[in-house]
């Protein structure tokens, strides 16, 4: 559906997705917008997903955008009568691209079309509920972290490889997103003794872990190599594992490449754990065994993180917009309360 046609989409309540661990015992209304489709849902009171849609993402401008956001919420809002006594009370929105948490700022989503949006502030005003507004990749990481394959660990890593490469880092609990430019693990600069990137980057650079590793880098290395592009990445795996060598090559690298990148955030972070996420994580063994053996061979006295698949596939954004909505209400809800960080005890 495109902003401007006004059927109302399809909702039915979703079996899959697995009840959300709800701390503030309000509903809240999780909206995911990828490059293509805007899902949205509302989470009750108990964390049970309900009213899950699902339409085209609508392009063009912030303020189409912003319409179809408002629609949506105020759709799953209607859904919530009969799931509840009140309706929703917040908002978790995750969009692709760079994004000011903190702010609650659209920096860059060329998907999009959006820059230096202020869609936090711009979506409470139409909706008359608070905002939690986030970076995809950073949010499919928090609910890992709260729900998933990082549960229970303080510092974790979420690689969320695709068309390209994503991350979350969550250090001593806290979810770090350097004022929107931190995280960024798909443009780390991968420059590799002898070994230039296949190809400059979108961003300009060099020799980015994305070039190497995301399901996308590898796909094209191995077209490049070979002149016969493969349908994907998986392909590309399946192909190395009946012995051609050119894809082993070409997936060998871009282990390589992660292996690298988990090395250096061992050595920065010390995470108990890195999740690997994304559609590249459904390589399973053929990613996971040599990942593990490279990044053991690189560390030497670090802690050695445990190396993870993502337990959320599809589902992620939309919970870990519930997830971020029900943490700004977990937030208010501490402030207000006496002793809470407006309590004044000090
Ligand atoms: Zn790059």
């Amino acid at each position: 559906m495109t902003a401007g046609s006004t059927a109302a989409p399809a909702r039915a309540d979703h079996g899959r997705l697995p009840r959300l661990e709800m701390r503030a015992g309000r509903p809240v209304v999780a909206v995911d917008v990828g490059g293509t489709l805007v899902k949205s849902a509302l989470v009750d009171a108990d964390g049970e997903v309900r009213a899950v849609c699902s339409e085209p993402t609508a392009l063009g401008s912030a303020g189409a955008l912003l319409d179809q956001l408002a629609r949506a919420v105020a759709e799953a809002a209607a859904a919530s009568a009969g799931h509840g006594p009140t309706g929703p009370s917040a908002v978790g929105v995750h969009v692709p691209g760079l994004v000011d948490d903190t702010r609650g700022v659209v920096l860059l989503a060329e998907n999009l079309g959006l820059r230096d949006v202020p869609l936090r502030e711009e979506l409470s005003a139409r909706t008359g509920l608070p905002v939690s507004l986030g970076n995809d990749a950073r949010g499919a990481g928090f609910a890992e972290f709260r729900m998933g394959a990082a549960r229970g660990a303080r510092t974790a890593v979420v690689i969320s490889i695709g068309t390209g490469i994503g991350a979350a880092v969550v250090v001593d609990g806290h979810l770090h997103d350097g004022d929107g430019f931190g995280c960024e693990l798909g443009h780390m600069p991968m420059l590799l003794p002898g070994r230039d990137g296949p190809a400059r980057c979108a961003c300009g650079g060099a020799s980015c872990l994305e070039q190497w590793a995301s399901a996308g880098g590898v796909a094209r290395n191995y077209a490049r190599a070979t002149g016969l592009p493969l349908g994907g990445a998986r392909e590309v795996f399946e192909a190395a594992a009946l012995g051609d060598p050119t894809a082993a090559r070409v997936v060998g690298d871009g282990v390589d490449a992660l292996a690298l990148a988990v090395a250096q955030l061992a050595t920065v972070l010390a995470p108990e754990v890195v999740v690997i996420a994304g559609g590249l994580s459904r390589a399973g063994d053929a990613l996971f065994v040599p990942l593990r053996e490279r990044v053991d061979q690189m560390l030497t006295f670090h802690r050695r993180p445990r190396v993870e698949p993502a337990r959320f596939g599809d589902g992620a954004g939309v919970i870990a917009s519930a997830l971020r909505a029900d943490e700004l209400l977990e937030h208010r809800l501490e402030a207000a309360a006496p002793g809470g960080a407006d309590g004044g005890t000090w």
